[in-house]
C-alpha cells in the first residue's frame, strides 16, 4: 500500500489550519456588501488574516487533535508532586448546574446568596481541614497562592515594623516556584542543604536560622518533594516562631495529610491548597487551577481580599476596604468559582472519614510500587514514602539507560511518564505518584513495564529503549535544541 502521508491507521497526520485553508473555500459565506458607508469612519476593516476553512474541516482538525493528547482520563498518570487524580463525574455534575454555571461575577449580591454560601462552606472545609481558620480563595493556583501567601507574610512583618527581616530560608528540595515566590516578594533566599538526609535536618536548619534577626519565614514543603515526611518539623517551627518568623507551608503534597494531620498542628502559619491536586479538580488544560490559601487568625488581618464573610443570615463579599492591613487584592472578582463548587462537592461527597481515606489510600498506592520496585531501582532514601517515592537511573546508567529512556519507554506502553530530574537534589530523580484512585491492576502494569526495562538493562537489551516511542503521534524530538532554540512560530509561506 502506498503511504499517501503521514496517516497511519487511526492516527492522523494533521497539519495546520493556515496548511489546510484555501481562499476560495472560506468558511463563511456572506455576500460583498455594495455602497453601504462605513460605519467605523477612517478606520476600515484589515484582513484579519484567519485561515478560510469550512465548519467540518474545523471541526475534524480539533477533534484530531484532541484525540493526540493525554489525560487522566485516558490512562496512568504518575506524575509526581502534581496529584493527577481521577476528577469525579459528581463534581462536574455540581459545577454545571445553571443556578451556578450561569452566573455573572457582576451580579448583585442579593442574586448570588447561595455561590456565597458555597465559597463561605468551602472557606470552613478547608480551614477545619488545615487548622487554620483564615481562608482566601483568590489564588488562581498553587504559585498564585505562594505569592499571597508570602505576601501576607510580608505585609505582617511590614505592619509590625520589622524591616530587617529580608530572608526566607527554602531547601534545597523546594519545588522552583517557592524561591521564584520569595524573590518576587522582594526577599532573599537562604537555602537549607537536605542533601544526604533528602529532609531538612535540625543541624541544617539551625545554620540557616544563625540568631533569626533577618529571618521573616521559611517555605517547607511537607511530605517534601522527595516524597518524605519532614520528622523535625515540629521542633523547626518552634525555633522559627521564637525567632519572629512565619511558616509558609506548600501544600502541594496535602494529599498525604488530608484528614489525617492538621498543617496548624505542625506549626505552618499560612499554605496554599491546590485544589487541583488534593480536591481533584481538572488540571491543566481542563483547569483552571485553583490555589486558595489558609492562615492562622494572627495572619488573617494580612490577607488578600476579597474574603466571604456571613452577616447574620447574609453572605456578603468583604472588600479591601474592610481589611486596611490587608496585602491588597490579587485577582479579579472572587477566583475560580466553578473550581470552588468542584472542590466542595469533593470534599462532602467524601466526607471527613472518606478524605482521611484518600490519604491513606495514596501513601499505601506509593508504597505499594515502591516495595515492588526497590530491588530494579536505586533508591535513594530509604522508605517508607509518604505519597509518592523516589527512584532513581543509577543502576541502569552503567549500562547507558537513563531516567530519558525510562520516561519515553512509558509512553510506548501507553502511560504518562512519572515527574523525571526533580527533585534536582537527586540526579536521575524519577518521582512517581499514582495517587489513590487507581486499581491494584493499573499500578501492577505500571510495575511489570517498569521491571522489564529493568531487566532489559541487565539482560543488555538496551537499543530499543534509546528509540521508544516509536508508536506514539511523535517520536523522540531533539529536546535540547526545542529548548535552546524554540521555533514557535508557523511562516505564511
Ligand atoms: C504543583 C506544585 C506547586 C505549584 O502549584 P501550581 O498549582 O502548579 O502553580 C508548588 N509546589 C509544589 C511542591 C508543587 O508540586
Amino acid at each position: 500500500m502506498t503511504q499517501i502521508d503521514d496517516t497511519r491507521g487511526l492516527d492522523y497526520h494533521e497539519s495546520l489550519l493556515w496548511e489546510k485553508a484555501r481562499s476560495d473555500t472560506p468558511g463563511v459565506d456572506l455576500p460583498t456588501p455594495e455602497n453601504k458607508p462605513l460605519r467605523t469612519g477612517q478606520n476600515a476593516r484589515a484582513e484579519i488574516g484567519l485561515p478560510q476553512i469550512s465548519e467540518p474541516q474545523a471541526v475534524r482538525h480539533f477533534v484530531r487533535l484532541s484525540t493526540k493528547n493525554y489525560s487522566i482520563d485516558h490512562g496512568f498518570f504518575p506524575l509526581g508532586s502534581c496529584t493527577m487524580k481521577h476528577n469525579p463525574r459528581l463534581n462536574e455534575k455540581m459545577a454545571r448546574l445553571p443556578g451556578f454555571a450561569h452566573l455573572h461575577p457582576l451580579q448583585p449580591m442579593e442574586t448570588t446568596q447561595g455561590a456565597l454560601a458555597l465559597m463561605c462552606e468551602l472557606q470552613r472545609w478547608l480551614g477545619e481541614l488545615t487548622g487554620l481558620p483564615g481562608v482566601c480563595l483568590t489564588p488562581a493556583a498553587g504559585a498564585h497562592g505562594e505569592l499571597a501567601g508570602i505576601m501576607t507574610i510580608r505585609a505582617a512583618h511590614l505592619h509590625k515594623g520589622h524591616h530587617h527581616k529580608t530572608v526566607i530560608l527554602v531547601p534545597d528540595s523546594a519545588h522552583g516556584t517557592n524561591p521564584a515566590t520569595a524573590a518576587m516578594c522582594g526577599y532573599t533566599i537562604r537555602t537549607i542543604p537536605t542533601r544526604e538526609t533528602g529532609r531538612v535536618t535540625l543541624s541544617a536548619f539551625k545554620e540557616a536560622l544563625g540568631d533569626g534577626y533577618d529571618v521573616a519565614g521559611m517555605m517547607v514543603t511537607n511530605p517534601n518533594t522527595c516524597g518524605l515526611f519532614e520528622k523535625d518539623i515540629r521542633e523547626i517551627s518552634d525555633l522559627l516562631h521564637k525567632a519572629g518568623g512565619y511558616f509558609y507551608g506548600d501544600g502541594a503534597n496535602f494529599n498525604a495529610l488530608v484528614g489525617k494531620i492538621r498543617p496548624s498542628d505542625l506549626g505552618v502559619d499560612v499554605m496554599h491548597i491546590n485544589l487541583h491536586k488534593t480536591f481533584s479538580t481538572p488540571h491543566g488544560g481542563g483547569g483552571p487551577g485553583s490555589g486558595p490559601i489558609c492562615c492562622t487568625p494572627e495572619l488573617a488581618p494580612y490577607m488578600p481580599t476579597p474574603i466571604v464573610i456571613k452577616d447574620q443570615n447574609t453572605y456578603r463579599l468583604e472588600q479591601a476596604g474592610e481589611r486596611p492591613t490587608s496585602c491588597g487584592q490579587l485577582k479579579g472578582f472572587h477566583g475560580q468559582f466553578g473550581m470552588h463548587v468542584r472542590a466542595l462537592s469533593y470534599m462532602m461527597s467524601h466526607g471527613k472519614d472518606g478524605l482521611k481515606r484518600v490519604s491513606e489510600d495514596a501513601v499505601i498506592h506509593a508504597n505499594y510500587i515502591l516495595s515492588q520496585l526497590q530491588d530494579d531501582y536505586h533508591v535513594p532514601y530509604a522508605g517508607p514514602c509518604m505519597h509518592e517515592c523516589l527512584l532513581t537511573d543509577k543502576i541502569q546508567k552503567e549500562k547507558g539507560v537513563t531516567t530519558l529512556d525510562i520516561a519515553k519507554t512509558l509512553i510506548e506502553y501507553g502511560m504518562h511518564p512519572m515527574t523525571v530530574y526533580f527533585p534536582l537534589v537527586v540526579q536521575g530523580a524519577m518521582l512517581i505518584e499514582p495517587t489513590e484512585t487507581e486499581s491494584q491492576a493499573e499500578l501492577d502494569r505500571f510495575i511489570h513495564v517498569m521491571k522489564m526495562v529493568a531487566q532489559d538493562v541487565t539482560a543488555g537489551r538496551t537499543d530499543t529503549l534509546h528509540t521508544y516511542p516509536v508508536s506514539a503521534p511523535r517520536r523522540r524530538l531533539d529536546e535540547v535544541k526545542a529548548a535552546k532554540e524554540p521555533n514557535l512560530r508557523w511562516k505564511v509561506s
